[in-house]
């Protein structure tokens, strides 16, 4: 794990823009506000901040205020033809639980890793370590007969993760259940509305 660095707000003037760390696609930093500790996050798709730890109520610290960061672009139309490719595969497929993670390989262009079938829920593999950080986009996994929701299993595996997470359910349907939510690492989530990302 990369060491993170943690930055003062200034009181005055501007803050450093955060840049990605060599080699990588993405950029972490902590941010000391005056209002607490901010984990600021960006990659090709995605620039937030993230309060991680507020201050004690009636006690701003000594620095700088931070003006929420929230940029999300996602690439709508190359993630729904993810999904429904990732559909007919898992139709096929008879293990309670398949995956696929996709890399955004241009703004609006998603690119497929290997269709993983498995017999075991309790197994979560990502078999994808060349793909540089802040390149993987999205995470999708089916749990086939069973609905979609995330569980305990999804939880531990999406805990570290920057990504966006599609658990599919009801794969046989003939529209299938799907839920989202973006993972901002360190166990904090946004749930995404995906109810119109199926489109077959
Ligand atoms: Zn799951």
């Amino acid at each position: 794990m990369l060491p993170i660095p943690v930055v003062g707000v200034p009181l005055i003037g501007a803050l450093e823009p955060l840049e990605f760390t060599a080699g990588t696609l993405m950029g972490v930093r902590y941010l000391l506000a005056n209002n607490g500790l901010w984990r600021e996050i960006r990659t090709p798709w995605l620039h937030a901040t993230v309060h991680d730890l507020p201050s004690p109520p009636k006690k701003p610290l000594p620095f700088g205020a931070l003006p929420p960061i929230f940029s999300l672009q996602l690439p709508r139309e190359a993630i729904q033809t993810a999904i429904a490719s990732f559909v007919r595969l898992a139709r096929q497929d008879s293990a309670c639980e398949s995956r696929q993670d996709f890399r955004l390989s241009s703004p609006d262009t998603l690119e497929p890793g290997r269709f993983e079938g498995s017999s075991s829920q309790a197994t979560v593999t990502h078999a994808y370590d060349d793909w540089k950080r802040g390149e993987w986009l999205l995470d999708i996994h089916s749990h086939g007969h069973d609905r979609a929701f995330f569980s305990s299993t999804d939880n531990q595996d999406d805990n570290h993760d920057i990504k966006l997470a599609v658990v599919v359910g009801l794969v046989q349907q003939v529209a299938p259940e799907i839920v989202a939510r973006l993972c901002l690492g360190q166990g904090r989530y946004l749930d995404v509305d995906a109810s119109r990302w199926w489109t077959s």
